[in-house]
Protein backbone atom coordinates (compact mmCIF):
# COMPACT_ATOMS: atom_id res chain seq x y z
CA UNK A 1 0.00 0.00 0.00
CA UNK A 2 1.14 3.85 -1.02
CA UNK A 3 1.33 6.22 2.09
CA UNK A 4 -1.33 8.56 1.10
CA UNK A 5 -0.42 12.09 0.75
CA UNK A 6 -0.46 14.37 4.03
CA UNK A 7 -2.88 16.84 2.09
CA UNK A 8 -5.19 15.80 -0.79
CA UNK A 9 -8.67 15.58 -2.18
CA UNK A 10 -10.07 13.49 -3.94
CA UNK A 11 -11.83 15.42 -7.13
CA UNK A 12 -14.57 13.68 -7.67
CA UNK A 13 -18.42 15.10 -7.69
CA UNK A 14 -17.17 18.34 -6.73
CA UNK A 15 -19.85 20.73 -5.14
CA UNK A 16 -19.97 24.34 -7.77
CA UNK A 17 -19.47 26.31 -4.59
CA UNK A 18 -16.60 24.24 -4.09
CA UNK A 19 -15.58 21.90 -1.04
CA UNK A 20 -13.72 23.23 2.45
CA UNK A 21 -10.52 21.11 3.73
CA UNK A 22 -9.28 22.02 7.02
CA UNK A 23 -7.19 20.13 9.47
CA UNK A 24 -3.68 20.09 10.71
CA UNK A 25 -0.57 18.30 9.31
CA UNK A 26 2.90 17.61 11.43
CA UNK A 27 5.61 19.09 9.58
CA UNK A 28 7.26 15.43 10.04
CA UNK A 29 4.04 14.86 7.49
CA UNK A 30 5.15 17.86 5.10
CA UNK A 31 8.41 16.57 4.77
CA UNK A 32 10.21 19.22 7.01
CA UNK A 33 12.89 18.69 9.45
CA UNK A 34 13.77 19.87 12.45
CA UNK A 35 17.53 21.86 12.30
CA UNK A 36 19.23 23.98 14.67
CA UNK A 37 17.16 26.90 14.61
CA UNK A 38 13.51 25.23 14.62
CA UNK A 39 12.25 22.63 15.90
CA UNK A 40 7.94 21.24 15.57
CA UNK A 41 6.09 20.61 19.06
CA UNK A 42 3.06 21.48 17.20
CA UNK A 43 1.20 20.46 13.59
CA UNK A 44 0.62 23.46 10.93
CA UNK A 45 -2.93 24.25 10.79
CA UNK A 46 -4.55 24.14 7.06
CA UNK A 47 -7.85 25.88 5.72
CA UNK A 48 -8.10 25.63 2.18
CA UNK A 49 -11.06 26.41 -0.18
CA UNK A 50 -11.31 24.56 -3.27
CA UNK A 51 -13.15 25.36 -6.03
CA UNK A 52 -13.79 23.73 -9.41
CA UNK A 53 -13.21 25.81 -12.81
CA UNK A 54 -14.24 23.48 -15.65
CA UNK A 55 -11.06 20.36 -15.67
CA UNK A 56 -9.48 22.79 -13.14
CA UNK A 57 -9.20 23.20 -9.38
CA UNK A 58 -8.41 26.39 -7.54
CA UNK A 59 -7.27 25.99 -4.10
CA UNK A 60 -7.08 29.20 -1.75
CA UNK A 61 -6.79 29.49 1.88
CA UNK A 62 -4.99 30.13 4.77
CA UNK A 63 -1.85 27.91 7.27
CA UNK A 64 -0.70 28.89 10.51
CA UNK A 65 2.05 27.20 12.98
CA UNK A 66 3.42 27.60 16.17
CA UNK A 67 7.28 26.52 15.66
CA UNK A 68 9.92 27.19 18.45
CA UNK A 69 13.02 28.86 17.60
CA UNK A 70 15.75 30.39 18.95
CA UNK A 71 16.37 34.37 19.18
CA UNK A 72 19.52 35.59 17.20
CA UNK A 73 19.55 38.46 19.68
CA UNK A 74 19.38 36.83 23.31
CA UNK A 75 19.87 32.76 22.28
CA UNK A 76 16.48 32.00 24.39
CA UNK A 77 13.82 29.70 22.65
CA UNK A 78 10.53 31.44 22.06
CA UNK A 79 7.55 30.12 20.18
CA UNK A 80 6.98 31.96 17.07
CA UNK A 81 3.82 31.85 15.05
CA UNK A 82 3.87 31.58 11.66
CA UNK A 83 0.77 32.72 9.48
CA UNK A 84 0.05 33.20 5.63
CA UNK A 85 -3.23 33.87 4.11
CA UNK A 86 -2.12 33.90 1.04
CA UNK A 87 -2.08 30.04 -0.17
CA UNK A 88 -3.25 30.01 -3.92
CA UNK A 89 -2.76 27.38 -6.22
CA UNK A 90 -4.45 26.39 -9.34
CA UNK A 91 -4.03 22.52 -10.30
CA UNK A 92 -4.68 22.15 -14.34
CA UNK A 93 -6.91 18.70 -15.43
CA UNK A 94 -7.01 17.23 -11.98
CA UNK A 95 -11.14 15.97 -12.22
CA UNK A 96 -11.47 12.43 -11.62
CA UNK A 97 -7.66 12.52 -9.73
CA UNK A 98 -6.47 12.73 -6.39
CA UNK A 99 -5.30 15.73 -6.14
CA UNK A 100 -2.01 16.11 -3.76
CA UNK A 101 -1.38 19.75 -2.09
CA UNK A 102 1.16 18.79 0.24
CA UNK A 103 4.38 20.16 -1.73
CA UNK A 104 2.53 23.61 -2.49
CA UNK A 105 1.23 23.50 1.23
CA UNK A 106 5.10 22.93 2.24
CA UNK A 107 6.83 25.81 0.10
CA UNK A 108 4.02 28.40 1.72
CA UNK A 109 4.74 27.53 5.43
CA UNK A 110 8.44 27.29 4.20
CA UNK A 111 8.07 31.24 2.89
CA UNK A 112 7.15 32.07 6.17
CA UNK A 113 10.18 31.32 8.26
CA UNK A 114 11.64 34.30 8.63
CA UNK A 115 15.20 35.00 8.16
CA UNK A 116 16.25 36.60 11.84
CA UNK A 117 14.11 34.78 14.62
CA UNK A 118 13.88 37.69 17.42
CA UNK A 119 11.62 37.08 20.78
CA UNK A 120 10.50 40.68 20.74
CA UNK A 121 10.83 43.25 18.26
CA UNK A 122 13.36 45.46 21.19
CA UNK A 123 15.08 42.50 22.35
CA UNK A 124 18.42 43.40 24.32
CA UNK A 125 20.53 40.70 23.32
CA UNK A 126 23.43 39.73 25.40
CA UNK A 127 26.21 42.01 26.81
CA UNK A 128 29.03 41.52 24.53
CA UNK A 129 31.65 40.94 27.74
CA UNK A 130 29.90 39.44 30.00
CA UNK A 131 26.93 37.44 27.92
CA UNK A 132 24.45 38.43 30.63
CA UNK A 133 20.51 38.32 29.14
CA UNK A 134 20.42 42.17 29.19
CA UNK A 135 16.46 41.83 28.92
CA UNK A 136 17.35 40.44 32.61
CA UNK A 137 18.25 43.98 33.59
CA UNK A 138 21.48 45.14 33.20
CA UNK A 139 24.57 43.81 34.34
CA UNK A 140 26.79 45.93 35.78
CA UNK A 141 29.63 46.70 33.01
CA UNK A 142 29.99 49.90 31.80
CA UNK A 143 29.86 51.17 28.78
CA UNK A 144 33.70 52.83 28.67
CA UNK A 145 34.36 49.23 29.09
CA UNK A 146 32.49 48.62 26.06
CA UNK A 147 34.73 50.93 23.91
CA UNK A 148 37.62 49.64 25.22
CA UNK A 149 36.81 45.23 24.20
CA UNK A 150 36.20 47.23 21.15
CA UNK A 151 39.80 48.04 20.78
CA UNK A 152 38.27 51.83 20.03
CA UNK A 153 38.68 55.00 21.21
CA UNK A 154 35.73 57.29 20.02
CA UNK A 155 33.09 58.98 21.98
CA UNK A 156 30.42 57.23 22.62
CA UNK A 157 27.37 56.83 20.13
CA UNK A 158 25.33 58.86 22.59
CA UNK A 159 27.77 61.92 22.40
CA UNK A 160 27.17 61.80 18.73
CA UNK A 161 23.53 62.05 19.32
CA UNK A 162 23.65 64.96 21.65
CA UNK A 163 25.55 66.95 19.35
CA UNK A 164 22.87 66.28 16.30
CA UNK A 165 19.84 67.36 19.12
CA UNK A 166 21.94 70.69 19.72
CA UNK A 167 22.97 72.00 16.12
ZN1 LIG B 1 15.81 37.81 22.34
ZN1 LIG C 1 27.97 42.64 30.99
Amino acid sequence: MEKSPAICYQVTGMPLCGVDLEGDVSFEELGIEEEVRFAFPHPLHYRLHLSPMGEDVLVRGSLSATVETVCDRCAENFELKLETDEVCHTYKNVYGQLLDLTDDIREDILLTFPQVSLCSEDCLGLCVICGHNLNQGPCGCRQDMLAEADGKDEASPWDKLDNLKLS
